[in-house]
């Protein structure tokens, strides 16, 4: 009996832990949004100048394993910015009624199916591209409505 308590805590610990979405990078099981720093915040909303912060950014550490937050199918390549540096890659994944475009990530591929907590690739280094920066992947819904419920 005491061990059925035990399990039944767990699983409620491990759903408590992340939202409807798995925990997205390893070392931050419960999603924690990136605070702010010299280069901005990380909620969403968060000012960018004179625009407006379209996602929410996760702390994880560059080269950290990151994972697919919902079971669906990577349908493509998307990139944050139009001119080259070295953090500008991400995937666009699709799956449950939800669309997402996480960036800053070298994805083990492109296309295809992938399952919730099954790894999706490795943070890039951003701290070469904005040193001192709260290191962190981006995620945002396709609709550019606020994903903060879901993590
Ligand atoms: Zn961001």
């Amino acid at each position: 009996m005491l061990s059925f308590k035990v399990l039944i805590l767990a699983v409620l610990i491990s759903t408590v832990l992340a939202g409807q979405w798995n925990s997205i990078c390893a070392g931050n099981p419960s999603n924690v949004v990136r605070g702010c720093d010299k280069h901005g915040c990380g909620n969403y909303n968060a000012r960018r100048g004179q625009r407006t912060h379209q996602g929410v950014d996760i702390e994880c550490t560059d080269g950290s394993t990151v994972y697919a937050p919902f079971t669906g199918t990577i349908i493509r390549q998307v990139k944050p910015y139009s001119k080259k540096n070295e953090i500008n890659n991400g995937v666009q994944i699709t799956g449950g009624g939800f669309c997402v475009k996480i960036f800053y990530i070298k994805p083990v591929k492109y296309r295809g199916p992938i399952k919730k907590g099954e790894k999706l690739g490795i943070l890039l280094p951003m701290q070469k591209v904005y040193p001192f920066i709260q290191s962190h992947i981006h995620i945002q819904n396709c609709d550019l409505s606020d994903p903060t419920v879901y993590l």
